[in-house]
């Protein structure tokens, strides 16, 4: 296996996604066997000019400086000829999209108390980069993982490192079903679009499916910006549904913040435990 930055010697692939490829890695600077294992993120970009560069290495040692237990920890970058490197956190236990599939598969739905543990761990996670305002752009199940029952938050900022960076982001627009009216209306947004993918998320959750769905792509988006807001099924509280609710406000002024969400009753209890 090549080696890469004379540090890091690319162990298996893990899979592809919107921005490139990620590997799994041992860090050989690393003497315990499980911080040796890392994710190696690499991102296709076309040639950059040196200003674009200096850009995307500044906002990396920004990320690099963010630290949160429910966000996947942002190591390190460097350029290795036409790819743009980042190193992650591993998360071994999968991402939430395996998850809810399997869980799906086993036609079981997530028990309340469990889904307020991840929406409350969500929140924390927006919260925190939110108050450094970090916006994520692009959160998806996919890029929710799992350790030891804990939520992590991938690829958070990785869309701001790009911007700019490459024609591919300039032209990205994220994952359909997790994109809030404003973004896909080309209106101005802020942190609140990423509380719309939290609502998206929250529904996917609780139904096991994703909350506007549709054959086509123009037929996911007509039904973002119509005026339908998904409920969650029976099984789950009034309360949980206001949340919802909350989240999917399609004007996002009247859409709570993190730090307001975080506020209810029901995020109270350590760990969201239903009092
Ligand atoms: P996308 O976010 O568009 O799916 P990524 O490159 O982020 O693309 O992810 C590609 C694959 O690698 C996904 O299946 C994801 O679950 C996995 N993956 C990404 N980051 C990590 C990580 N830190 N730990 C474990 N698996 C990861
Ligand atoms: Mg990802």
């Amino acid at each position: 296996a090549p080696l890469l930055a004379n540090r890091y010697l690319i162990t298996k692939r893990i899979g592809s996604g919107n921005f490139g490829t990620a590997f799994l890695v041992t860090d050989k600077k690393e003497i315990n066997e499980k911080d040796k294992m890392k994710v190696l993120k690499q991102i296709t970009v076309g040639p950059l000019d040196p200003g674009e560069t200096v850009d995307a290495m500044q906002e990396a040692k920004l990320l690099a400086q963010m630290r949160h237990k429910n966000i996947v920890q942002f190591h390190q970058s460097f350029l290795d000829g036409h790819f743009f490197c980042i190193i992650i956190e591993y998360c071994e236990g999968g991402d939430l999209e395996c998850k809810l599939k399997d869980q799906k598969k086993l036609n079981q739905l997530i028990p309340e108390a469990q889904v307020i543990k991840w929406i409350k761990q969500l929140l924390k996670a927006l919260e925190y980069m939110h108050r450094k305002r970090i916006l994520h752009r692009d959160l998806k199940t996919r890029n929710i993982f799992l350790k030891d029952n804990e939520i992590k938050v991938g690829d958070f900022g990785i869309s701001r490192i790009l911007l700019g960076a490459s024609d591919k982001a300039s032209t990205f627009v994220g994952t359909p079903y997790y994109m809030s009216p404003e973004v896909l209306k080309h209106e101005q947004y802020d942190e609140k679009c990423d509380i719309w993918s939290l609502g998206c998320v929250l529904y996917e959750i609780c139904c096991l499916e994703h909350a506007f769905e549709g054959t086509t792509l123009m037929s996911v988006m007509m039904k973002i910006v119509s005026d339908h807001t998904p409920q969650l099924n029976k099984s789950y509280s009034r309360a949980l549904n206001n949340i919802l609710s909350r989240m999917l406000d399609r004007n996002p002024e009247n859409r709570h913040t993190a730090a307001a969400i975080l506020q209810h009753v029901m995020f109270e209890k350590p760990n969201g435990a239903i009092p």
